[in-house]
């Protein structure tokens, strides 16, 4: 058989995108192949579960765009299916005179984003968090955290329903490319399909260079390292409580994430990994190793973050380090306050001249599209990433 498309990556993007094509063509048919033995295993499995407002992004950029459509259409796919969603809003704390300039910024971007958002004086600030110290504040009413480990396997239902075939355990190890069709080759089974989607994540490059597409991005993984909160502290923070990021790096700072299932997560860092999907600290791939250290555009990055680089590698040895940054806004947690919590992995593109890929990227073949980049905040973007994948994908259909 021939189908009509075929998706690679059963992780958020992919089954939004699978969701979306048969939305807009019903009765077509869609595969969805996995390598794992369920869905979300990867960065959907290992995240936050916030739904971020896109408060950061460069007005115009797709992650703007994206992550404010995808803020409203997660909220209203969990209400229709009745996933929970906890509507806590967000506090951006501002702990020095840098970080209050940097929040002025933020109140710009977030006029310019249209996404609402309130000063809050350090008085204010104290009232609604009396854990939190800072000189002032922003409030994002919109964050929310979500299960989108729920949300993926939810997708999965709808697809289904809708006359789509999802294949768990098919590692794609093939992609050929001919007039009509492409050829998807997994241990033991070749699939056909017409088009081809690609949202492989931590192996996005991989599948990319598989397919013969010579794309200049490589992924670089980050690993996210968590801690959690024990039960009887859960109740310190009423929100999300974040610092103020740096506006020059993709990642967002160590934070107090309250998560549906009542846990309270802090963290993540963001320290080099060197093994893709080895979520144990340590964990050392030989091939993955391999792929950073022959990359130039990796030492290109890491000559320009040598100081960041340095006190985040500080900070995941030592808890003492991690316990500091979070102290700086939430002054009562101690040591003990911090129980182990699986860390994520993050899929980061990077070029080579060392950049990093802030915004998503898609590149594209005769008759296949990949996501060469979906970093953070692409689960609350996924539905609207997979309506964009789909549209691009029927426009060349
Ligand atoms: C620590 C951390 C915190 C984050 N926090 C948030 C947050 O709070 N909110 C937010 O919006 N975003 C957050 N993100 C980002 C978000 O999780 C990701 O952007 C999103 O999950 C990406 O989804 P994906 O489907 O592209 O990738 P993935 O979930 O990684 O899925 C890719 C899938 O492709 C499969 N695959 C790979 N290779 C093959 C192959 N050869 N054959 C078959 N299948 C293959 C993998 O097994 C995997 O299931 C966070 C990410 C991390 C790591």
């Amino acid at each position: 058989m021939i189908y009509d498309h075929c998706v690679i990556g059963g992780g958020i993007v992919g089954m939004a995108s699978a969701m979306a094509l048969l939305r807009r063509r019903p009765g077509s048919s869609v595969l969805v192949l996995e390598k794992e033995t369920d869905l979300a295993r990867h960065q959907t499995g290992h995240n936050s579960g916030v739904v971020h407002s896109g408060i950061y992004y460069q007005p115009g950029s797709l992650k703007a765009e994206l992550s404010r459509k995808g803020a409203v259409a997660t909220k209203e796919f969990c209400a229709e299916h009745g996933l929970p969603v906890k509507e806590l809003g967000k506090l951006l704390v501002a702990t020095d005179e840098r970080d209050a300039r940097r929040l002025e910024d933020l109140v710009e971007r977030a006029a310019a984003n249209k996404i609402e958002a309130r000063r809050v004086s350090a008085a204010e600030l104290h009232e609604m968090e009396p854990e939190v110290a800072g000189v002032g504040a922003l409030l994002v009413p919109i964050t929310a955290s979500v299960d989108y480990v729920g949300i993926t396997r939810t997708m999965r239902d709808v697809v289904e329903r809708a006359g789509g075939q999802v294949e768990l355990g098919q590692t794609v190890t093939g992609i050929q490319e001919s007039g009509d069709q492409v050829a998807i080759t997994t241990p033991g089974t070749t699939w056909r399909a017409r088009r081809l989607v690609v949202c492989g994540g931590l192996q996005a490059d991989r599948l990319a260079r598989l397919a013969g597409l010579t794309s200049a991005a490589r992924i670089v993984p980050f690993r996210g390292e968590y801690f959690q909160l024990p039960r009887e502290r859960s109740g310190i923070v009423q929100r999300l409580i974040y610092p103020v990021p740096d506006p020059s790096l993709p990642f967002l700072g160590v934070h107090l994430t309250p998560m549906v299932d009542g846990r309270v997560t802090v963290g993540p860092n963001a320290v080099l990994g060197l093994a893709r999907e080895g979520y144990r600290k340590g964990s050392v791939n030989r091939r993955d190793v391999r792929d950073i250290v022959t990359f130039p555009g990796f030492w290109r990055l890491a000559r320009g973050q040598v100081r960041t680089g340095a006190v985040e590698m500080r900070n995941s040895l030592f808890k003492r380090g991690y316990l500091a940054a979070a102290r700086r806004y939430c002054p009562s947690l101690q040591l003990s306050d911090l129980l182990p919590y699986e860390a994520g992995i993050r899929a980061q593109a990077v070029l080579a001249d060392g950049t990093m890929v802030h915004d998503f990227l898609l590149e594209e073949t005769a008759r296949s599209l990949h996501v060469l980049n979906a970093p953070s905040p692409a689960a609350t973007s996924a539905i609207p990433i997979g309506e964009m994948i789909a549209d691009r994908a029927l426009a060349t259909a």
